[in-house]
């Protein structure tokens, strides 16, 4: 799950890590009265979408009256903007923040996640603030500074001087970056966050250090313990059909293809994906409907996947296991029952009672259903009708 800036900042705040006075609005009048609250004499009026890019995009604004906060506020309001993290279709602007503008004298990046091969969480800061941190990665490896965190003694006072020395920072500068890092990983492990990033962190004519820009994503297994940060979650920002699946226990992914996907369990999801690809065909999705396929599922998954109409074919691919194969083949026929299915659909089922299962499907007579004897062909009979 992921949050917005203004929110992002909302928990800095509460943790100490310095950020500038700023107040979230969703009209231009809001906009105007949230400058006229701050104690500063320029404005910046930030668009608020679930991306990054936003200021080559025209989603940050820099003002000087709560008139022209008013103006950039209207101007900005239900624009779509197309950044190098939304996609090509972008994304609607909904929310925005109004804060302080700062006298930046230099930006870094700073960011925490994950690092999954060493199981522990990584602390990376770079000189390169500002840009686009994805490409500072890829080019110029060694400008990222990293910090491995031992998560049972925390952020070592020696790591945070290695960094420190590694941005050039002065003296001064020294203290107040101990500070802020320190205040970040507990903002990281208090909220269970799977990756806080702040680019830039700005460096002020005074030596302070503020976090400009703030993302955070959190560990969505760790959410029953979050109450707070649940509520902060803007389902406007997140794709209807995934946000629809996910009401009902099944996990859907959007892809690029046209072979719409429904398996139960993620494992079975892959390699039915790579089967697909394998035989050159490309998925539409991934709709993991989880452990218990029932005939509901199967109704609800068969929509979740119709919403797309990329989809030229459905490949249902379910192992039962726990749940009987000639269950679910009722099932899936129930589901035309209830759903209108404008394309073909392929079935293998494998697994308790699958020959059952099979002659279910072939005696149901309904003209969409391929019944498919393993996965091999299954994958080969989906690919062909799409390709046909
Ligand atoms: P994004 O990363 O989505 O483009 P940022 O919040 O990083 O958005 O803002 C883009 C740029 O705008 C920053 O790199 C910074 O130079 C400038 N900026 C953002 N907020 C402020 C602020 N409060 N005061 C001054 N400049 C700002
Ligand atoms: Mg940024």
């Amino acid at each position: 799950m992921n949050i917005h800036e203004f929110q992002a900042k909302q928990i800095f705040k509460t943790f100490d890590v310095p950020v500038l006075e700023g107040y979230h609005a969703e009209t231009p009048e809001q906009a105007e009265k949230a400058a006229e609250k701050l104690s500063s004499d320029k404005y910046v009026v930030k668009a608020q979408i679930h991306a990054g890019g936003r200021g080559k995009a025209g989603g940050v604004k820099i003002v000087s009256s709560p008139k022209e906060v008013h103006d950039a506020a209207q101007e900005m309001l239900g624009k779509t903007l197309v950044t190098h993290q939304t996609g090509p279709e972008g994304k609607t602007v909904k929310k925005l923040y109004v804060e302080a503008a700062a006298n930046i004298t230099g930006e870094f990046y700073l960011g925490i996640t994950l690092d999954r091969q060493q199981s522990m969480p990584v602390m990376m800061a770079s000189t390169e603030g500002g840009v686009e941190i994805e490409k500072v990665a890829e080019e110029t490896t060694e400008k990222i500074l990293k910090a491995t965190i031992n998560p049972l003694y925390g952020l070592q006072a020696f790591q945070i001087r290695e960094m420190a020395f590694g941005l050039g920072l002065t003296k001064e500068q020294m203290k107040h970056f101990g500070k802020f890092a320190a205040a970040l990983y507990n903002v990281y492990i208090e909220n269970d966050a799977s990756l806080i990033e702040i680019n830039p962190l700005a460096l002020l004519d005074d030596d302070r250090l503020i976090a400009l820009d703030a993302k955070m994503g959190f560990d969505d297994n760790a959410l029953f313990r979050q109450k707070e940060i649940v509520e902060m979650r803007d389902f406007s920002e997140e794709e209807p059909t995934e946000t629809e699946a996910d009401k009902y226990g099944m996990s859907y992914v959007k892809l690029d293809g046209n072979v719409g996907c429904m398996v139960n369990g993620a494992g079975l999801a892959m390699s039915t994906m790579d089967i697909i690809k394998y035989k050159g065909g490309e998925p539409a999705n991934f709709l993991d409907v989880g452990g218990g396929a029932s005939a509901e599922t199967v109704a609800k998954g068969m929509e979740i996947i119709l919403n797309d109409s990329a989809v030229k074919a459905i490949f249902i691919n379910i192992f039962g296991g726990i749940v009987r194969c000639d269950r679910i083949a009722n099932g899936i026929i129930q589901a035309t029952q209830h759903v209108d299915i404008p394309v073909p659909v392929v079935v293998r089922l494998d697994g308790t009672n699958a020959h059952e299962a099979m002659d279910i499907l072939k005696n149901s007579e309904i003209p969409q259903l391929v019944a498919a004897k393993d996965l091999n062909e299954g994958a080969e009979k989906v690919v062909h009708i799409v390709k046909n």
